[in-house]
């Protein structure tokens, strides 16, 4: 057993006053504690400016599961626009023993940030909770119908919250890897659902924004902890991700060698939904909303469950 060097004692590059905590591999800064959540606010301030992600006036829905990222965000938001312009939206997806915790955190900090919260359930929204849909999902991923549940759920509670933006917690690292997985397998119309710059929007829906979009997994946990966010302990009983935890370990390792790249997968996400014409898709035959098919994914996907179900019964 080696004795660990003792590292210099740095001091923050921000106020040249306070003991650094940490340091910023991608610009060479020290922080200190209090700059360190002074800049994560002010990039997101900065963020939304520069993409005009909420514009003057408008009324912002947040999403809310409860985790870390999302209670970060409603705080700062908080901060920045006024409690009043806030909805904090919380997606029950019923998964007992896991999503109470969560669902009580997204309540508690809203309440305490003087937020209106509401709260969605897969129950009441489709007739299913994720528990009752465990026995029925045969070859779908309970992430994949997790997901496609859960964007509807939001676009109808932020229509019935009459919100114009509906921002959601999605970080660097969350869009980086989005785009990444798009590029394996070729659905480049997803690129559009996830545009990092403009939102993306239909007739139907609020502009849906990330206002966090430049801003590293690593810093939010940090902020979180800084700012005594409660911390989940339960992960979800259903996760498999599949591709996406080597893709997220892949783009670790290419950061740690080469500080700044995610940024740069970023630029060029951006420059390639800029550079591409979506197709202006149709609308589903049965519930009318946005789809690429005759029916969109959730009527599909109910279609599965619904005859999945059939069989099990009889
Ligand atoms: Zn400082
Ligand atoms: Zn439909």
């Amino acid at each position: 057993m080696g004795v660990s060097p003792q590292l210099p004692a740095y001091t923050c590059s921000k106020c040249k006053k306070r003991p650094a905590f940490y340091n910023r591999a991608y610009s060479g800064e020290y922080l200190c504690k209090k700059c360190f959540v002074k800049a994560i606010y002010k990039k997101t301030v900065e963020t939304i400016k520069k993409y005009k992600l909420i514009n003057y006036g408008e009324r912002v829905g947040v999403g809310v599961s409860g985790g870390k990222d999302s209670l970060s965000l409603l705080f700062i938001l908080s901060k920045f626009l006024g409690a009043e312009r806030l909805v904090s939206i919380t997606i029950d997806e019923g998964i007992a023993g896991y999503r109470e915790e969560a669902v009580g955190f997204a309540e508690t900090v809203s309440r305490r940030l003087g937020v209106k919260h509401v709260v969605y359930t897969y129950k009441q929204l489709f007739g299913r909770s994720m528990d009752e849909v465990q026995p029925l999902k045969g070859d779908h991923s309970s992430c994949s119908i997790c997901g496609t549940f859960r964007r509807r759920a939001l676009d109808i509670a932020a229509e019935e919250a009459g919100v114009d933006v509906l921002a959601t917690a999605h970080n660097l690292d969350d869009l980086v890897q989005s785009f990444l997985i798009i590029l394996t397998n070729g659905d480049l119309d997803r690129l559009a659902e996830a545009n990092p710059a403009v939102g993306y929007s239909t007739a139907f829906s609020a502009r849906k924004v990330h206002p966090f979009m430049a801003i590293y997994e690593r810093e939010l946990a940090i902020f979180a902890m800084l700012k005594r966010f409660p911390m989940q302990s339960v992960t979800c009983p259903y996760m498999n991700e599949g591709i996406r935890t080597e893709v997220r370990n892949f783009l670790n390792t290419l950061e740690e060698g080469h500080p700044g790249i995610k940024f740069e997968l970023l630029r060029s996400y951006e420059g390639l939904v800029e550079r591409r014409t979506f197709r202006n898709g149709g609308s589903c035959s049965r519930c009318g909303r946005p789809s690429r098919g005759s029916l969109c994914q959730v009527c599909m996907m109910m279609d599965a469950l619904d005859e999945a179900s059939r069989l099990h019964g009889g």
